[in-house]
Parts: structure tokens; sequence; C-alpha cells
């Protein structure tokens, strides 16, 4: 009887182990689903990728409006019947009203990009709230909508920015991490078609800027080849919130890729 007993006692104490195993596992893993949906109405706190089951494509713009370059992918776009993200900076928004007009007019996404491009991780929460917050009324004051995404300057971005972005029902975004281009440096149209499309999977997020320092654009040119492959290959493109709200109902949002 007692060898009995103690080979169920061996049983339950191993028992006891893997449960508590299992819940440390669990414990370790579940903060970050769990942050992924905590603001007010569990709009996703930060997203870098979209559901996997939907030929669906986020085509982002960053540091716009250019005078130039975002008016002829404007144009672009609507050739293809494509709608996308365009994440602006706030002093250009100023600068530029009537193109966030026009963004606004054709069904595309205004997201806030900060003010003035800072680097989110080298300031303080103050500074991180008025880059945010000062972007969010321009746009506001321009278009009557107030964006609900937002995406950190160089992806850079820490808790406060989370907290900060998520009080105005807003997400972070980022773009998946394949699917980076660095277009902004003028690598030649052939580097960014190739980035673009050897990798391109259902539910990616794509990064372009439109506001190049350059006297000229790689990404427009690229996009001329881009937008009709893509379209051949039966992706739609969708606007940032789409993808965030199609992923959620699925709920398969990939938040840390
Ligand atoms: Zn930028």
């Amino acid at each position: 009887m007692n060898g009995i007993r103690k080979d169920v006692n061996i049983i339950l104490d191993l028992t006891i182990v893997v449960i508590v195993f299992m819940v440390v596992t669990i414990y370790n893993t579940y903060p970050k689903t769990l942050y992924a949906f905590s603001n007010s109405n569990n709009r996703a706190a930060i997203v870098s990728r979209g559901s996997k089951e939907d030929k669906i494509i986020a085509l982002t713009f960053d540091d716009g409006p250019h005078p130039e370059y975002t008016v002829e992918i404007l144009d672009l776009l609507k050739q293809y019947n494509a709608k996308a993200t365009f994440f602006v900076l706030g002093k250009y928004a100023e600068t530029y009203p009537e193109i966030i007009r026009r963004q606004i007019a054709e069904g595309h996404e205004v997201g806030n990009h900060s003010y003035s491009h800072v680097n989110m991780k080298k300031v303080s929460a103050k500074v991180i709230k008025q880059e945010f917050e000062k972007t969010q009324d321009i746009v506001y004051s321009i278009a009557n909508i107030r964006p609900k995404v937002f995406r950190p300057p160089y992806g850079n971005y820490n808790d406060d920015v989370i907290k900060i972005v998520s009080s105005d029902d807003s997400s972070v975004v980022l773009w998946t991490f394949y699917q980076d281009s660095k277009d902004w440096s003028n690598p030649g149209v052939d580097v960014v078609i190739d980035t673009t499309l050897s990798k391109v999977q259902n539910g990616d997020i794509i990064l372009f800027h439109d506001y190049v320092y350059k006297p000229e654009s790689h990404t427009v040119g690229a996009l001329k080849v881009i937008l009709p492959k893509l379209v051949d290959e039966g992706y739609q493109f969708v606007t940032m919130s789409e993808l965030i709200n199609l992923s959620q109902d699925r709920k398969v949002l990939n938040n840390f890729n």
C-alpha cells in the first residue's frame, strides 16, 4: 500500500510541477496579448500586421504631405481605385491643408506621425503628448476628423506613447518588418519594387514615404509597377483602420510579428 501511495504522491507532485509550469508560461505570454487590446474601445494598441486570412494590404505613406509627390501618389491611387493611409506630420499638414482635405475626400485615411518627426524614445512624456495632440488638433481643424492611427517616427515608442495614443482612442501602428524599402533614401525604383513584391503576403502593412527630401521620388516610380501587379494578384487595398477592424473581428491580429 505504501508503495502505491508513494507512486500516487509522485504523480501528484509531477502534476503540480506541470501545472505551475503551464501557469507561469501562460502568465508570461498573456500580458502582451492583453496589452494589445487595452484601450477603452478594445481597439488594438499596437499593430504591425493584419489578418493573413484575407487578401488585403495596407499601403501607408509617411512624412507628408509633400506638394508634388503626395499629389502624384493620390493620382496613381485614384487610377487603381486603391485606398491608403497617410501618416502626416503636423507641420506639413498645416502648410498643405488642401492635400489633407483631398486625401479624406478620396476615401483615404489620415494618420498622425507627430508634429515635427521627433524620436519619441528621446523626449519627455510632455513632449510626446504635445507632438501627438498638436497634430490631432491640426488634422481636426482641417478635415473635422481626429486620426485613429499614430505611427511613431522611426517606429520608436515606449509606454508613454502607448498610454497617450490609447487615451485618444487611437492605435500605434508600425509596419510589417520585411516591408521597409527605405524609399526615403531613393535606393532605386527597382529596389523599392523588389522589396515590396518579393515578400508580399496577406495582411501586410507596407511602409512608403510620400515626403522625400530629394529632387525626385523613387516611390512614385515604383508604385506605377507595384499597384497594377498587386491588383492583378487580387489584393485589395484597405486603410489602416479597415485592416485593424477586419483583423480584430477575426481575432488574429498579430501585434508583435
Ligand atoms: Zn517618418
